[in-house]
């Protein structure tokens, strides 16, 4: 087993809160394991440019509460290339770097198995992403502060909603996965919400509508995962409602990269360190090719290769629940 000596950490794809939290976590870690720390910036780009920064203990001061990530993060394609990938393990055999740390979505992790692959260099992934779309964690980087960002906007748009008597249509998101929808629909207490794993289908949209104001209520709001099954943007859907029900002033509110920005919670301030340190045990320790998540309020690992191709199921008892209480 070659020991491990020097650690590097880098962010990759979407930005997520929390990810300064675990770059913390990480170097923090190396520091008490008497490690050497490295950051590349920019992801696997900036490892193909050789873009790295010793990191101590005192260079990760006054981050573990912003948002966004102090190395940049980005999208390469060089290193969907054989030869961009030979630069970035060049880059890292010449600074002496034995093994990485990746946060970052199934994307930056499927990069760095094909990495591995080639090289046999150790690889352990933190999941950071606010879709929660990863297998093998009930909870990634930033999914629990973009509820949080989601639930109080819709709050806000609640205010308005109801002095008008208005229609809401809000898109939060969520190409691929419903969890950011369907926590903060049942959260902020949404009439109906639409998400990609589930075709709800548009007449039970416009039933649920009408009963919702048969009921007496005097706002709505919905909640539409941007990757949402009808198929329908939320624009064409809300053009959709305002053709078939009459009466019905409908406004649409995007909330878009507001979601990824922003003080993370406590809940993912914790949950990066405690993924950061599991991180960098695993390394010293020998392991690679891992990722390092939540079941169970416990730091569990998974294989990196599961995690990307595994898929987290959405929560029926939630859907259920929500069906509940839109009564
Ligand atoms: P998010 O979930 O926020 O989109 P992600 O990590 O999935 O984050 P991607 O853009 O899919 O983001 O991937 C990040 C980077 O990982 C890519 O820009 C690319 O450099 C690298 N990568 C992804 N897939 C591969 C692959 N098959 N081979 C080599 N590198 C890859």
């Amino acid at each position: 087993m070659r020991k491990i000596k020097k650690i590097a950490v880098m962010t990759s794809g979407g930005d997520s809160p929390g990810m300064n939290a675990a770059i913390r976590s990480v170097v923090r870690a190396c520091a008490y394991y008497r490690t050497e720390c490295v950051g590349i910036y920019r992801g696997y780009q900036g490892m193909i440019e050789g873009d790295m920064i010793p990191l101590t203990a005192r260079s990760v001061n006054n981050i573990v509460h912003k948002g966004g990530t102090i190395l940049k993060s980005a999208r390469s394609k060089d290193f969907r290339t054989k030869e961009g990938r030979k630069k970035a393990y060049e880059n890292l055999k010449e600074n002496n770097i034995d093994a990485l740390v990746v946060i970052g979505g199934d994307g930056s992790f499927t990069g760095g198995v094909v990495f591995n692959k080639e090289y046999n260099f150790p690889i352990i992934g933190i999941p950071g992403t606010i879709d929660n779309d990863i297998f093998g964690t009930t909870h990634t980087l930033g999914y629990d502060t973009a509820l949080n960002t989601a639930v109080d906007a819709i709050d806000k748009i609640r205010d308005t909603a109801s002095s008008h008597n208005r229609l809401f249509f809000v898109e939060v998101m969520g190409r691929d996965a419903g969890f950011i929808a369907l926590n903060a629909g049942v959260g902020a207490g949404a009439e109906e919400i639409l998400i990609p794993e589930e075709d709800l289908g548009l007449d039970r949209l416009l039933e649920s509508l009408k009963k919702s104001r048969r009921a007496g209520k005097s706002s709505s709001i919905v909640v539409v995962s941007e990757g949402d099954k009808t198929g329908r943007n939320v624009f064409e859907l809300a053009d959709y409602v305002e053709e078939n029900l009459e009466d019905y002033e409908v406004r649409v509110s995007v909330l878009g990269h507001m979601q990824r920005g922003g003080t993370p919670s406590c809940f993912d301030r914790v949950l990066a360190s405690r993924m950061g340190v599991k991180a960098v045990e695993l390394l010293i320790d020998g392991k690679t090719n891992l990722m390092v998540g939540l079941q169970n309020n416990e730091i569990q690992t998974i294989d990196l290769e599961k995690a990307i191709k595994g898929q987290n199921d959405i929560n029926r008892e939630l859907l259920r629940v929500s069906d509940i209480m839109t009564t």
